[in-house]
């Protein structure tokens, strides 16, 4: 099932989409909400982020070859840090460069939707607690990453964690492509397969450190070929058997 959110004269709903068409939800997904009978078309809607998570926990490092493109080392265990939920943006939406970095890069990345409350579980147990993936893009000023000595705000500037366009609920995250192409570009080419801490194993380690909520997102990791931003640009995260989150990116407001 591909759940999205859909705003119309300023209301948002869940709805389950099927092509042009969708069914809205009568409580959220994450609710144990089911969707009523009637099918309308939602091409007058726009969609928004698809998830309001309490916490994002991001995963560095976990593609080799873009450790190395950074001169990092590869880590022996999931290298965690957190974003803030108020840098979350949707589909269309728009990255705001800021005028404390001069230099943002865009990082591709599947999103894992965790579906029901998770608090120690085992790899074997993890993705019976997942409800679906999703397409985000983990911005990151990257001169600020360094200069600050710790992530929190080059990662966590207000529109650096654009998400979506919905949640693919039926999915085998093991081996998908994931892209990001920046003006019709494509920049970063990586397949989930070469993460080097595999979904299962990311969320039996993030829920010995947090409790996982419904809604809380895991963004998985990056594959090589993170690049810089400009004004104007239009970058897209391309996920295999998901689709395609694109936003626009703007001068620092
Ligand atoms: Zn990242």
């Amino acid at each position: 099932m591909r759940i999205a959110v859909l705003e119309k004269d300023g209301r948002r709903s869940w709805y389950a989409l099927e092509g042009q068409k969708a069914r809205r939800f009568a409580r959220s997904p994450f609710d144990g909400g089911t969707v009523e009978s009637d099918l309308v078309a939602w091409t007058d809607a726009e969609l928004r982020a698809p998830v309001a998570p309490s916490k994002i926990v991001c995963v560095g490092r976990n593609y080799a070859a873009h450790a190395k493109e950074l001169g990092n080392e590869v880590p022996t265990e999931p290298l965690l840090f957190l974003k803030p939920p108020s840098a979350i943006i949707g589909p269309g939406e728009t990255v705001v460069l800021r005028a404390e970095s001069d230099k943002v890069e865009h990082e591709s990345e599947l999103a894992v939707v965790i579906g029901k409350r998770a608090t120690r579980v085992s790899r074997e147990e993890a993705l019976s607690y997942v409800l679906g993936y999703t397409c985000a893009n983990d911005v990151t000023a990257r001169d600020l990453q360094k200069k600050d000595g710790q992530w929190s705000r080059a990662k966590g500037f207000d529109t650096f964690c654009p998400v979506g366009p919905w949640i693919e609920t039926d999915l085998d995250p093991s081996d998908l492509s994931v892209k990001c192409i920046v003006d019709g570009q494509v920049r970063q080419d990586g397949r989930t397969s070469q993460m080097i801490f595999d979904v299962p194993t990311l969320i039996a380690y993030v829920s010995r450190a947090f409790t996982l909520e419904p809604g809380d997102l895991i963004l998985t990791g990056t594959p090589e070929g993170v690049g810089p931003l400009a004004p104007g640009n239009r970058v897209s995260v391309a996920i295999e058997k998901i689709g395609e989150l694109t936003v626009v990116v703007a001068s620092p407001a």
